[in-house]
């Protein structure tokens, strides 16, 4: 049977003041957004009294998420809607009656020109900055679900700092869902699958956030939807994006070749439950189960040996050793290596710490005793390996 090609399938590309579409097939399956994807500012806002170069931090927008987005829809021929101004301007991922659509102040920087904002200057930007991307939006899905015969997957692509507060963030990419726990789920199975990621569920932070952009347009219908955080430091230039734009798009083509078809959608009433791991694959879907509960299960022991060992300050590195042939020092060291097997960088102190409890310096000077002469003969005896 002859492919239809007809026009009404093809979304072509479009430029609008607050919005672009990209172009793509109606019947894709899937639609991509970006909420964060600009940092431009109409004319008449300058900086919004910021130094221009705040306008290039994440505070503005989301570094890099822009070019994976424009990629996927290009390798998977699926539309989008990206943003064009900068969520400083009004916030298009929050509910209109957010206390943070438009912020006075992000990470730490304030923002002059929405200090004092009358009400008029607030309608002014839900109206031509903010609703026009929305609308764009459920008109995207109509046409999609009318070319489809089903509406579209929405997939929201967003980056993320690779610290906050000065903690450093280890995930590189985190799946944010809210009710939708199939898509979420299946999404991070993949991720995981790739084996050098550190995959985030609902990290850096939740997904559930009332109102925002996915509420409003997928789980409020029950659509199903979610939202791709990736860590900025990995997007932010051309080769970054690519790879990236690359590898969630074999992902989403996964994932929507899979269970997705058929799924029934998923109710705002419903209830929230934890990702269940692709269960539609049968016997090999469940033994990936098992093994992820398995190595769960062995991450409890282990800290519940570390707890143990972190209690019992009396017992001492060199008795652990004269009798076991181990130390904290190996547990450090085993730390260490399977990190560094996984592409992690981490430092011997780094996992001393993180089995000790503190610096290894400070819990020697507090717990560490003059080893006897006795214990010195039987370590000399014993031989253990040197560490
Ligand atoms: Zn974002």
């Amino acid at each position: 049977m002859p492919h239809d090609l007809s026009p009404a399938r093809e979304i072509a590309a479009e430029e609008h003041d607050s919005y672009s579409i990209l172009a793509g097939r109606a019947d894709a399956g899937l639609l991509l957004l970006c909420d964060h994807a600009g940092n431009a500012l109409p004319e008449g806002y300058g900086s919004l009294g910021l130094p221009p170069e705040q306008l290039r931090r994440h505070i503005a927008y989301d570094i890099g998420a822009a070019g994976v987005t424009r990629r996927l829809s290009a390798a998977l021929g699926a539309p989008g809607v990206m943003t064009r101004y900068s969520r400083l301007l009004i916030d298009p991922n929050r509910g209109a009656d957010d206390p943070t659509l438009i912020m006075r102040l992000s990470d730490g920087a304030v923002i002059p020109g929405n200090r004092c904002l009358d009400a008029a200057e607030r309608d002014k930007r839900l109206r031509l900055y903010y609703a026009p991307y929305h609308a764009a939006i459920d008109r995207l899905i109509e046409r999609c679900t009318a070319a489809g015969g089903k509406p579209p997957v929405l997939l929201s692509i967003h980056s993320f700092t690779e610290s906050w507060r000065e903690r450093p963030r280890p995930w590189h990419v985190g799946v944010l869902w809210d009710k939708d726990a199939e898509l979420a789920g299946a999404l991070m199975e993949r991720f995981w699958a790739e084996g050098d990621l550190i995959v985030g569920d609902n990290q850096p932070y939740s997904g559930q956030l009332h109102g925002d952009c996915l509420w409003q347009h997928g789980t409020s219908r029950g659509i199903a939807n979610a939202l791709i955080e990736i860590r900025q430091d990995l997007i932010r230039d051309g080769a970054g994006q690519a790879a990236w734009a690359e590898r969630i798009g074999r992902i989403v083509r996964a994932v929507l070749s899979d269970s997705l078809r058929e799924r029934a959608p998923v109710l705002e009433t419903g209830a929230r439950a934890r990702p269940i791991r692709s269960t539609a694959n049968g016997e090999g879907a469940m033994t990936k189960i098992d093994k992820q509960l398995v190595t769960e299960l062995e991450a409890a022991a282990f800290r519940r040996l570390v707890e143990h060992l972190r209690q019992r300050t009396d017992v001492q590195n060199i008795d652990l050793m004269n009798l076991a042939g181990f130390c904290r020092n190996c547990l450090a060291n085993w730390y260490q290596e399977a990190a560094n097997g996984r592409g992690l960088e981490l430092s011997k102190e780094g996992a001393r710490e993180i089995i000790y409890g503190m610096p290894y310096n400070d819990w020697q000077a507090r717990y560490q005793k003059e080893a006897s002469a006795a214990q010195k003969e039987a370590f000399e005896k014993a031989k253990p390996h040197q560490h």
